[in-house]
């Protein structure tokens, strides 16, 4: 970290309570990447959009995490990208040959209890059913990462708040406060843009394994949960119906600003080993989108999720375009798809029926 830690002295601001640029007061927070050395590009073309709509003004560190050593290519020019501001910085943390933070191999390879030959078997089905990413065994391994490993990385150790960034999206629209500071002063604990319906076919047993989790431990439902939103069977009963009574709409996880003290906290441990020894992140192709969302539905206070209506993104192929002259142009203002289609697929209205919104 370029000699010094951000993370445990924040720089206080005049007022102590800030969230504009200028009297920066920065929290226990990183922006967060698991990303490839091939994708480079992409990601310096994320870093380039979340620098010059928001970063530049607070210059919350980087943190890049791969299965594998970054190369030298990858270190210096996503540090030079984060350079870009006055107090940008990367953090690669040495111990994997210089070369970034490594995910230790017991995080990412499949669980000893994993059965190959049923691996096998169920991805000619998942190919059958036409479910994206079937046969890619490093996604499957990815998708198990983010549900239930990225929290405990030792980069993120003493860290509290995380901004996912992936590489090839697009933030169009200028956020001149501290988001992470909203978040902690506000008492929320994750944010999202955009929920979409998921594939049944790639969660097909997930919800009757929750509904079996939830019957060992009914103690961990919180009083105020977003139960209703998850089991909706109204507007897309056919969804419901496959995925076996989970509505399958979540919050789209490629991007996410959360506490990871709440994925980090003993319901949500408990309900990712128990999915975990089920075998899903395998024997179908369960996403790190719908486990969050569900263990979110299921073991916080749905207050305290927040929809981030201002902040303009982009991961193709959807798109979140607030109508605000802080996008200026960069963005068609509503617009939700590239027009391909699939409109049907936004359930964000669910989530303000169901859950209600601040
Ligand atoms: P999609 O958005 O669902 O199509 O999936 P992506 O290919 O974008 O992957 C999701 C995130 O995980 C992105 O940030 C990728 O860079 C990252 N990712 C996916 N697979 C791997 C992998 O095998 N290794 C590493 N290091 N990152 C990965
Ligand atoms: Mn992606």
């Amino acid at each position: 970290l370029k000699g010094i830690d951000p993370l445990l002295e924040p720089e206080k601001g005049p007022s102590g309570k800030l969230y504009g640029p200028g009297e920066v007061n920065r929290t226990s927070a990183t922006i967060l990447s698991l990303v490839r050395n091939d994708e480079l590009e992409g990601m310096l073309q994320s870093m380039r959009d979340l620098e010059a709509t928001w970063n530049h003004k607070f210059n919350y560190p980087w943190t890049f995490i791969n299965d594998e050593p970054f190369s030298k290519e990858f270190i210096e020019r996503t540090s030079k990208e984060a350079k870009y501001t006055s107090y940008g910085w990367c953090s690669f943390f040495p111990g994997a040959g210089g070369g970034g933070e490594v995910i230790p191999k017991e995080d990412w390879e499949v669980p000893s209890w994993i059965n190959e030959d049923l691996i096998q078997e169920s991805s000619d089905l998942l190919t059958e059913n036409k479910v994206q990413y079937a046969t890619m065994r490093s996604y499957h391994q990815m998708c198990r990462w983010n549900s239930g490993k990225f929290y405990h990385h030792p980069a993120l150790k003493d860290i509290r708040w995380y901004w996912r960034v992936e590489p090839k999206v697009h933030f169009f629209c200028d956020i001149d406060y501290d988001v992470f500071r909203y978040m902690e002063d506000n008492d929320k604990l994750y944010g999202f843009v955009i929920n979409i319906y998921d594939s049944p076919d790639s969660i097909e047993t997930l919800w009757p394994q929750t509904l079996e989790f939830l019957a060992e431990h009914p103690e961990y439902l919180h009083p105020n949960n977003a139960m209703d939103w998850l089991s909706d069977s109204k507007n897309r009963p056919e969804h419901n119906h496959k995925a076996n009574g989970y509505s399958t709409c979540h919050f789209w996880s490629n991007f996410e600003i959360g506490d990871m003290n709440f994925w980090r906290s003993k319901p949500y441990e408990d309900y990712f080993e128990h999915l975990d020894r089920a075998g899903g992140f395998f024997y179908e192709r369960w996403g790190d989108a719908p486990v969050h969302s569900i263990g979110l539905g299921l073991f916080a206070d749905k207050d305290k999720i927040h929809w981030f209506r201002d902040i303009g993104y982009q991961h193709i192929p959807y798109f979140n375009c607030p109508s605000s002259p802080k996008c200026k142009q960069r963005c068609q203002a509503g617009r939700f798809t590239d027009g391909t289609g699939l409109d049907e697929e936004d359930c964000r209205a669910n989530w303000f029926e169901m859950a209600h919104m601040d």
